[in-house]
């Protein structure tokens, strides 16, 4: 998920908004300018319920931010690095970089986000009881009825949700093991995602048929989900204590950015393996990089043109260092099919990573771990 419009820091973190969110906000405003309002508070001018039903929308994602303020503060309390917080079409995503460390942790910053949600219902409550303007103590009522749900919604034991993620930390605690709790976890998430399915399917054929649809969409988000964190566990924990050193492809053949194309694919691509070339300016200077299958496409029209003319500048490109933890470099670089790292050492350059290297790597120690010997590299290929 990532953020379309950033909004700034809070605490020294992150924070964006999601485009997704802005049909949320109309959404909301609509229903409570139209529906709810003017059934708890009758006889107003249109623009008063517009107005309040706006501020209710402004107000409900800063609950929102509240809740994932809570997870990322306390993350950062117990040592794991958070890249931000994004508020999307679900509500908020704090990204946290790595796990916690103990069970304990990982429940206190699942915990924390539906504590506070509970807490900012009770505050709008105390404020709905003041002798306020009719409309503003509705939205008021709105916001505490909203804050409740939301809290109760993230304790569904499923995967990304905080239910899911207390009940791992619980089984991570029971097991001694994180890999285990997940494992655990991710199976009773997914009863939860198939009966939500289920209902959802179940509303349809009863004529609620936005409400199936939107119920049986949340409940397949849930389903994947799930999936998702029980292979990124697997895979951290296989990457785990495995440098970037012992997947990378070195020495790295870099190719002048002048050459044009044609010459490139003629005359250099033939003769390595890669698929992958950083290129360089006339002082030495790398200008970014060239993937064969960029180029193959451009063949024919734009075989003139130069080699920096198609590279991806260096600037988009994630580096790493020999050292660091693999593991902890897919999670900072995520794994995208095209993506590539450079890797230096001492700001000199001593190879790529690509996610078939990656995946050489994950497919041996898989093979080590399971204890079935790793198949035997093919022979006769160059
Ligand atoms: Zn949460």
């Amino acid at each position: 998920m990532s953020s379309s419009i950033r909004l700034g820091r809070l605490f020294g973190i992150e924070i964006g908004v999601n485009w997704s969110l802005v049909f949320v906000f109309a959404l909301i405003a609509w229903t409570l300018a139209t529906e709810l309002l003017p059934f708890e508070v009758s006889h107003q001018p249109a623009l008063a319920y517009w107005v309040a039903g706006a501020a209710g929308a402004v107000v409900f994602y800063g609950c929102l931010l509240a809740h994932e303020l809570a997870h990322a503060l306390v993350a950062i309390r117990y040592g794991v690095k958070v890249a931000g917080i994004t508020l999307w079409l679900f509500g908020g995503v704090s990204k946290l970089d790595g796990e916690p460390k103990s069970a304990g942790a990982e429940a206190l910053i699942a915990g924390v986000g539906p504590l506070t949600s509970l807490a900012v219902a009770a505050v709008m409550f105390v404020l709905s009881l003041l002798p306020l303007p009719l409309l503003v103590s509705g939205v008021l009522a709105w916001l505490v009825f909203v804050n409740i749900a939301l809290a109760l919604f993230n304790l569904v034991p499923a995967f990304p949700l905080d239910g899911g993620r207390l009940l791992s930390s619980w089984f991570w605690w029971r097991s001694g093991s994180r890999q285990r709790g997940v494992h655990s976890a991710v199976r009773i998430s997914r009863v939860f995602a198939y009966l939500m399915i289920a209902f959802g399917v179940f509303e349809l054929f009863t004529g609620q048929v936005l409400n199936g649809i939107w119920i049986a969409f949340v409940g397949w988000f849930l389903l994947s989900a799930g999936t998702q964190e029980e292979v990124g566990t697997a895979v951290r924990g296989l990457l785990r204590s495995v440098p970037v050193s012992a997947a990378m492809t070195s020495p790295v053949v870099t190719v002048p950015d002048w050459l044009t194309v044609a010459q490139f694919i003629e005359s250099i691509a033939p003769d390595h393996p890669f698929t992958t070339y950083p290129v360089h300016d006339p002082s030495g200077q790398l200008t970014g990089i060239v993937r064969l299958g960029d180029l193959v496409r451009v063949r024919g029209a734009g075989a003139d043109e130069r080699l920096k003319d198609r590279a991806r500048p260096i600037a988009d490109v994630p580096t790493s260092r020999p050292d660091e933890d693999l593991a902890a470099m897919i999670q900072r670089v995520g794994t995208g099919l095209d993506q590539r790292v450079l890797i230096f050492d001492g700001g000199k350059l001593v190879g790529i990573v690509s996610p078939v290297d990656v995946a050489r790597v994950l497919a041996v120690r898989q093979a080590q771990s399971t204890g079935v010997p790793p198949p035997a590299p093919a022979r006769g290929q160059v």
